[in-house]
């Protein structure tokens, strides 16, 4: 009688509850985990740092040099750091107090690292420097 009762209460609020986010048609973030997947295919490249990707086929080697961020295209107000994603930008932005206003790029200006990723990095990607930073 008991367990008749609650059964009969999970199962009518989970209808709703359930059926209404349950259904709801999802982006296919799931299915596989890249970087799992990653770990077995290229222990090199990965080792277990979500911050890798395949920075490896375009930074491995490359060179770099240290310098303040600036932009010389009108539309072009901000770089992203290769591995963390932090924001780079000739002043702080309003919404990210941690934009970062100068570090490593490679020599074409092409690929901003941050300090930390670039000291996280820098010999297992065999980064070159031209200078040193402050
Ligand atoms: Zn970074």
């Amino acid at each position: 009688m008991q367990e008749h009762g609650q059964q009969f209460e999970v199962r009518d609020t989970g209808f709703w509850l359930g059926g209404l986010s349950l259904r709801r048609p999802r982006p296919g973030v799931r299915g596989h985990s890249p970087g799992r997947l990653d770990d077995r295919l290229c222990g090199v490249a990965a080792e277990g740092d979500p911050r890798i990707t395949n920075q490896a086929s375009y930074l491995q080697g490359a060179t770099f040099e240290w310098r303040s961020w600036s932009s010389d295209q009108p539309d072009w107000d901000h770089d992203h750091c290769e591995f963390c994603w932090v924001h780079f930008g000739d002043h702080v932005f309003s919404d990210d107090a941690d934009t970062q206003l100068e570090g490593w790029t490679t020599t074409d200006g092409q690929h901003w690292v941050c300090r930390t990723c670039f000291a996280d990095f820098r010999e297992r990607f065999e980064f070159q420097t031209v200078n040193a930073a402050p």
